[in-house]
């Protein structure tokens, strides 16, 4: 079965300023102290200590949104971690990557938001985003935090990453969103659940009894057409200074409405529908095949689809 490609959504802003990032002399040093240093099995021992694995057995009408977006995309499956915190998500490693959910992401998005999350956080694995990500989030927590961050590499990659290159690595980092959107969008069929964690992002529960309207968010979003490549970088600069958790959003909003009207959109759409249309395990969400009397990638039972009463 066909997949989606990173081709199929890398955003041309977020491949031409990860161009001008690897033509920084910086750069490959502080590649190389990721690599030699930063330990990706420690951060997992601290996940696996300090946080909540989701799977078949642990909040699987959460966990199951997950392996068909994995599917559809050609990659291998992250750990999904929960954790106490704000209204976000990330994705860490390189090598062993995992996503985690921070626990009022889950009382402030619907069902369908959560999963565009998930399919957001894959796409930046689909685009290859996980090393200079990676990279950039140490830095950025490191220069943020300053010695709390207790990151072990993270002084080293802050003096060996001089301010271009990190200005570079975040402003990369800010733009790869673009393709992650698109990503998103793509999986779901339809740019408007990508509109609408923009506008949760912004500070709008899902349910919230106050009148809000999201046409208005994406009318807002009309007006920054202006605010294009030309203005990106220093406005972009401007945010990094912000240290903004959710930056670009009603730019984003615009960007995934106006990729979703092109040709391409509508054959990425119609894949993302096949995966998604699938009969698949209620807890582990991996396929199964219509008999099945249990799921044989986590063992739980099927319920046989009710027979057809003959009268
Ligand atoms: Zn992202
Ligand atoms: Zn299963």
């Amino acid at each position: 079965m066909s997949v989606f490609t990173a081709s199929d959504v890398l955003h041309p802003i977020d491949e031409a300023a990860r161009r001008h990032l690897e033509t920084m002399s910086g750069l490959q040093s502080a590649v190389k102290a990721y690599h030699k240093a930063y330990s990706e099995r420690l951060i997992r021992s601290s996940q696996l200590a300090e946080n909540l694995r989701l799977g078949p057995r642990q909040l699987p009408e959460i966990y199951r949104l997950l392996p068909p977006i994995c599917e559809a995309f050609g990659i291998a499956e992250p750990e999904l971690f929960l954790a106490m915190g704000p209204v976000n998500a990330f994705t860490i490693g390189h090598t062993r990557t995992s996503i985690t959910l921070y626990s009022e992401l889950l009382d402030h998005l619907s069902l369908d938001e959560i999963e565009a999350v998930l399919a957001h956080e894959c796409g930046h694995i689909l685009c290859e985003h996980m090393l200079y990500h990676s990279i950039a989030q140490v830095i950025e927590l490191a220069a943020r935090l300053g010695a709390q961050a207790n990151i072990p590499i993270a002084s080293t990659l802050l003096s060996l990453a001089s301010g271009p290159v990190r200005v570079a690595l975040s402003t990369w980092s800010r733009k790869s969103e673009l393709s992650a959107d698109r990503a998103a969008a793509a999986y779901l069929g339809d740019p408007e659940v990508v509109t609408r964690l923009m506008f949760r992002f912004a500070g709008i529960k899902h349910g919230s009894r106050f009148t809000h309207d999201v046409a208005q968010f994406s009318a807002q979003a009309l007006e920054y057409e202006a605010l294009r490549e030309s203005r990106w970088d220093r406005f972009l600069q401007w945010q990094i200074g912000q240290s903004s958790t959710h930056p670009l959003l009603a730019v984003r909003t615009r960007e995934i409405q106006a990729w979703s009207a092109t040709p391409g959109f509508d054959r990425l759409a119609a894949l993302g529908a096949q995966v998604r249309a699938a009969s698949r395990c209620g807890a582990c969400g991996h396929r199964v095949d219509i008999g099945w009397r249990h799921c044989q990638t986590c063992g739980t039972a099927q319920t046989p689809p009710a027979l057809e009463r003959v009268s």
